[in-house]
């Protein structure tokens, strides 16, 4: 894991992101795997039976995972929002300046079964500020 050197600018991205999640996990209690009930997708679901993603208020094309809510993350699939997230919170990443490397993790893969024969998430930030994957 390469040390991401951390900039006033990434430090306020960081505390966002932080509370961010801390809201979220208190409202994501994913309870079982199963199919989300929104995007018809595999996926640990929530009670009430949503992925992260739709449960996080995202427009999730159903069947085929890609979002369509319009702004940062409009047109990617669905678990960039949240690797993105992974990212931001220091998780196990690394930067080259360009692109972001987040491998990818059991739990990531019980979120979104998409990834399971993944090992790592590629995406960059657009000067307009959209995260695209590599
Ligand atoms: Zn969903």
């Amino acid at each position: 894991m390469v040390k991401k050197r951390v900039n006033e600018m990434d430090e306020r991205k960081i505390e966002k992101a932080i509370d961010t999640l801390t809201e979220r996990s208190d409202e994501f209690q994913g309870v079982s795997d199963g199919v989300c009930n929104v995007c018809k997708l595999k996926s640990f679901v929530d009670n009430h039976g949503q992925c992260w993603t739709c449960s996080d208020g995202y427009v999730v094309r159903p069947n085929s995972g890609v979002i369509m809510s319009p702004g940062k993350f409009e047109a990617e699939s669905r678990y960039v929002p949240y690797m993105w997230d992974v990212y931001l919170m220091g998780g196990s990443s690394s930067d080259d300046g360009v692109n972001v490397t987040v491998q990818v993790d059991k739990d990531d893969k019980r979120l979104f079964p998409e990834l399971r024969r993944r090992r790592s998430v590629v995406m960059y930030e657009s000067d307009t500020g959209l995260v695209n994957e590599v």
